[in-house]
This record gives structure tokens, C-alpha cells and sequence, in this order.
């Protein structure tokens, strides 16, 4: 693990209210009083996929507030830096909660205050955000958080993601939103196959997003096209297992994708939800599947190709990996 945590890593697929420390969630409960028949979701260490999207729930209520959103904007890009994250692609859905005085807007500008202040605290990690449409969402509602998107690319927002419980929504909802948000010069990075849902991700594949999320569930036709794509994937090990869209970490496609020479990048997902950290994924991969520091150097610089940033941003990281692999000898 201390190479892991030594090694410079690159975050691709991280949710922001996923990614809250288990005590931030616990205090954040108590001073909303939040009722306690909600809080065995919180306490609770391993949890099936239902439950996840529970907790969710639990983690929305008690993060209605504009400065907390802050707070655990800073919180979160701190714990990754800490874990030697040199780029964070941060991911949030915005919301209009209107009875709390909260709108897309406002809850996104408060959201960049918070990567704001951890820059100005001195975190040397680059951070960028992308909006996420959830799947409960309407087709108005995509179209008004890609406008948004659009709307705040020069304060840091680079692209759209699509998530949200996957048993739920319909690809013709988001797609006119997505589209839109293509010709706007957003970059798009799309969950596909949490659930095996073959009509769905042949969509989500002919649509040809820049990234794609997760990929657990294809069947052999919809794997050929994948392969044929060359559409980098984001692979996250302990959430698919945890939320059992994998059985095991040995039955995991990062392997047959990784041999295939796919673009692959390790994430976390939401590393407060499944107590884990991106150089506890990296270590995780590297002993089931026999991986040699080499090939965890080779897969943590390559992440750096796949990242919506520009060719100066992107120079500015490898020269980071120059420095950080000559002073480990
Ligand atoms: P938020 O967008 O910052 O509120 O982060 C939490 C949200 O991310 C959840 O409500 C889901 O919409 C989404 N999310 C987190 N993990 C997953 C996952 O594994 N699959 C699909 N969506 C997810």
C-alpha cells in the first residue's frame, strides 16, 4: 500500500457526495437532528446497492446548505490530496431545492468556492469539475444543468457525467441534453452496464461519449463494440463489488480489459460510501491481478491522457510524473 500512497495518481470517477468522510456524514446528521431511523444506512460498513443510493438519500438531506457544500468541497479535494491525487475530476449533480433557497446555480458556485479554498489553503491537487445529470432527472432538467455547464466552463467546469441509480430512467430522457452539451464543447463521460441493460449501453456506445463509467454488464456483442471503441473506461473495484455488480474482485473486467490494452483508469467512485482510497484501489489491483510497480507507474501517467484537460494542463502533470519517478530512483 505505501507505494500506492507514495505513487502520483490521477481521479477520473469521483462523486462528491460519495466521497464524504463517514464522520462528516455523522456530524452533519446530529446538528440536522436527522432522524435516527435513517442513520442505520450511515452506520452500517458494507452496503448492497439499494442501500447505497439510501444513503445518498441520507447524505442529500443533510447537504442542503450552501457553506457545508463548501465545507465538504474542501474536505474532500484535501483527503485526496493527501492521498497523492495530482488531478481530481470532481463530479456533483446540482440541485434546485428551492425550500432551502438553493438552485443549480447556487449550489454549483458554492460547490467551486469550496475547490477555491483549497487551493488558496495551499492543495497542490488540479481540480475540475463535471456536472452530473441524475437519472431521476427530466429532460428539462438535463437541459438546464448542461446549460449550466456551459455557462461556468471558465471557472473550472469541464464536462457533463450521466449517473444515478441505473435500474431507473431512459436514455431518450438525456440524450437531446447530452447532445446539446457536445455541441457546447463539454467533454461527456457516461455510466453504462452497472445493471445488464443491453438496448441501453448500445445506445450510450453509438452515442460515443469521451469516456465511458464502469462497463460491468455486456454480453459479447456489446463487448466487441466496446473494444472497437477505444473509449477509455473508468473501472472503480470495491463499488462494483460492494454493490455486487461484480462477484468477486478476481471475476472483475479490469483484468480482460487490461490484457485487451483497452484504456483503462482506476477510480474510486465514492471512497466515503465504500471506505476506500485510490491507493487502496491501485493496491487492491495490483495483487489480484499480479500487477508490477511498473505497470501501476504505466497505468497512474496514462489516466493523464484520458483527462478533460488542456494540452498545457496535461504537459504540466507529466512533468509532474517526470519529477515524482526520478526523485523514487
Ligand atoms: P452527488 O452527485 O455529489 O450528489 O453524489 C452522489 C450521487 O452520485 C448519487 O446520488 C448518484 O446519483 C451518483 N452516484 C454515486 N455513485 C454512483 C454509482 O455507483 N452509480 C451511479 N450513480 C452513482
Amino acid at each position: 500500500l505505501s507505494f500506492c500512497t507514495n505513487l502520483p495518481k490521477i481521479e477520473l470517477h469521483a462523486h462528491l457526495n460519495g466521497s464524504l468522510r463517514d464522520q462528516t456524514i455523522k456530524e452533519l446528521a446530529d446538528m440536522r437532528k436527522l432522524d435516527p431511523t435513517l442513520c442505520h444506512v450511515v452506520e452500517k460498513g458494507e452496503r448492497t446497492l439499494s442501500e447505497v443510493f439510501q444513503l445518498f438519500g441520507v447524505i442529500h438531506q443533510v447537504t442542503t446548505d450552501h457553506a457545508i457544500l463548501t465545507r465538504i468541497t474542501q474536505e474532500v479535494i484535501e483527503d485526496f490530496a493527501a492521498d497523492n491525487v495530482q488531478y481530481l475530476e470532481l463530479r456533483t449533480t446540482p440541485k434546485d431545492r428551492l425550500e432551502h433557497g438553493m438552485t443549480k446555480r447556487s449550489y454549483t458556485e458554492a460547490v467551486l468556492q469550496g475547490v477555491q479554498k483549497a487551493k488558496a489553503g495551499g492543495c497542490p491537487t488540479m481540480v475540475r469539475l463535471l456536472l452530473s445529470i441524475d437519472r431521476r432527472e427530466d429532460a428539462a432538467a438535463a437541459m438546464a444543468t448542461v446549460m449550466l455547464a456551459a455557462e461556468l466552463q471558465a471557472e473550472g467546469v469541464v464536462g457533463v457525467d450521466l449517473s444515478g441509480n441505473p435500474t431507473i430512467g431512459s436514455w431518450d430522457t438525456w440524450a437531446p441534453a447530452l447532445g446539446h452539451a457536445r455541441k457546447l464543447g463539454l467533454r461527456l463521460t457516461l455510466h453504462a452496464a452497472e445493471v445488464y441493460a443491453p438496448a441501453e449501453t448500445k445506445q450510450i456506445l453509438d452515442f460515443r461519449p469521451d469516456r465511458l463509467g464502469h462497463m460491468c454488464c455486456l454480453d459479447i456483442d456489446l463487448e466487441q463494440q466496446f473494444f472497437s471503441s477505444c473509449i477509455p473506461v473508468e473501472l472503480c473495484l470495491s463499488s462494483n463489488i460492494i454493490t455486487e455488480s461484480v462477484a468477486s474482485v478476481s471475476d472483475h473486467h479490469f483484468l480482460p480489459f487490461f490484457r485487451a490494452g483497452h484504456p483503462v483508469i482506476l477510480c474510486t467512485d465514492d471512497s466515503g460510501v465504500f471506505h476506500t482510497s485510490l491507493s487502496k484501489e491501485y493496491a487492491i489491483a495490483a495483487h489480484a491481478f499480479g500487477l508490477s510497480q511498473r505497470d501501476l507507474w504505466q497505468l497512474s501517467e496514462q489516466a493523464i491522457e484520458h483527462a478533460f484537460l488542456s494540452a498545457d494542463d496535461k504537459h504540466e502533470l507529466r512533468q509532474r510524473w517526470a519529477e515524482q519517478r526520478s526523485g523514487s530512483g
